[in-house]
């Protein structure tokens, strides 16, 4: 199936919170990038959208989100056009007022540690476990990985200069295992980003600006895969980027390693044909997976029912599904020298049991 990929960045920050850059900043940072679309989230506000920003910007279309909550229980929430009133107590309120304007959202760095060295240890994890109703995880997020790797900040200071990407290598721990656990339940969706704000410390020509929108934006990025091209009219490729953030149609990838543009992963048979990340196919005996990635260092892994089914080192495979379940794709990416690096995180696809009906 011909797809048309976009890749993109979430979880970003302007100075309508406290980000440093305005959007038409952070918008021509993304086309410096490469990026095709970004997704702004400033905190518990839509201000971006009201004052008209939301759109085109030069070949990158910017949507606006919000991040809800303040002290714990951060819920990032999309395809909302009214402000949503945050409830820290209470995140379950939060989801339900966020689908009830028809939007979507999901916990970002629910897993966070925080640092006692770093903000007084002051973290914003997820609390509140019983909550239905939200679109997924935000498995990796790289400045919330950053704040937790160090005690000292002259490391921090030392790993920002020697290899910045090295703090925020792996994705969260336990995240996975969580998604797994929940996908079991209920399709949910893998998502990553950077909680980018690029801080900055010092003044005038002292002045450093640590992790700037540009950096991050060639970090952690999701790849949406659509049936057609992004509309022209900004509306319209507005409801299509959303969509398929909602419906889990898009792998995560850490375009820092290497640019992840052309990984596929779908899965097929003759009664139902194609079905792509995020999709449902009913089982039978011919059912496979498809897997095929743009790198030969690839080492690609099948998850089924989150546990490791297959691995191997290859570039492409064909995978015979003996029995219905759900199928994620892990890519790392092959070093010679050092251990194997997490590269490419898909989204789900769902084989249910053959019932006829694909
Ligand atoms: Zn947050
Ligand atoms: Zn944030």
């Amino acid at each position: 199936m011909p797809y048309f990929e976009y890749t993109g960045h979430l979880h970003i920050h302007s100075t309508f919170s406290d980000g440093k850059g305005s959007v038409p900043q952070i918008a021509a940072a993304a086309r410096e990038a490469g990026l095709d679309f970004i997704g702004i989230t400033d905190h518990n506000t839509l201000a971006a959208r009201e004052q008209g920003l939301e759109g085109w910007h030069g070949g990158v279309l910017v949507i606006v989100g919000t991040e809800l909550n303040t002290a714990k229980n951060h819920y990032l929430a999309f395809g909302v056009s009214e402000p949503v009133p945050p409830s820290d107590a209470d995140p379950q309120k939060v989801i339900d007022a966020v689908a009830a304007q028809g939007g979507f959202g999901y916990l970002a760095h629910p897993l966070e540690q925080g640092n006692p060295a770093f903000q007084d240890g002051c973290a914003f994890p997820w609390d509140q476990w019983e909550v239905k109703g939200f679109s997924g995880l935000e498995i990796w997020n790289f400045c919330s990985l950053w704040r937790s790797a160090f005690r000292k900040s002259w490391q921090a200071l030392f790993w920002y200069f020697a290899d910045p990407y090295r703090p925020a290598r792996f994705p969260a721990p336990g995240g996975l295992a969580l998604f797994d656990r929940l996908s079991r339940e209920r399709p949910v969706c893998v998502y990553v980003g950077s909680d980018a704000h690029a801080l900055s410390w010092g003044k005038g020509p002292l002045k450093v600006t640590f992790f700037p929108y540009r950096f991050l934006f060639r970090t952690l990025n999701v790849h949406l895969l659509l049936e057609a091209p992004l509309a022209e009219d900004a509306a319209a490729a507005r409801a299509q980027l959303l969509g398929a953030l909602r419906r889990g149609q898009f792998f995560c990838c850490s375009d820092y390693l290497q640019q992840g543009r052309g990984f596929r992963f779908s899965a097929f048979n003759a009664a139902c044909g194609e079905v792509g990340m995020g999709g449902r196919l009913a089982h039978t005996p011919d059912t496979v997976l498809r897997v095929s990635s743009p790198s030969s260092r690839s080492v690609i892994r099948i998850i089924k029912n989150g546990r490791l089914a297959y691995q191997g080192k290859q570039k492409s495979l064909a995978f015979k599904v003996l029995k219905p379940g759900v199928f994620r794709v892990e890519v790392y990416r092959h070093s010679l020298l050092g251990a194997d690096l997490p590269w490419i995180y898909s989204n789900p696809i769902y084989v249910t049991a053959g019932s006829g009906k694909c």
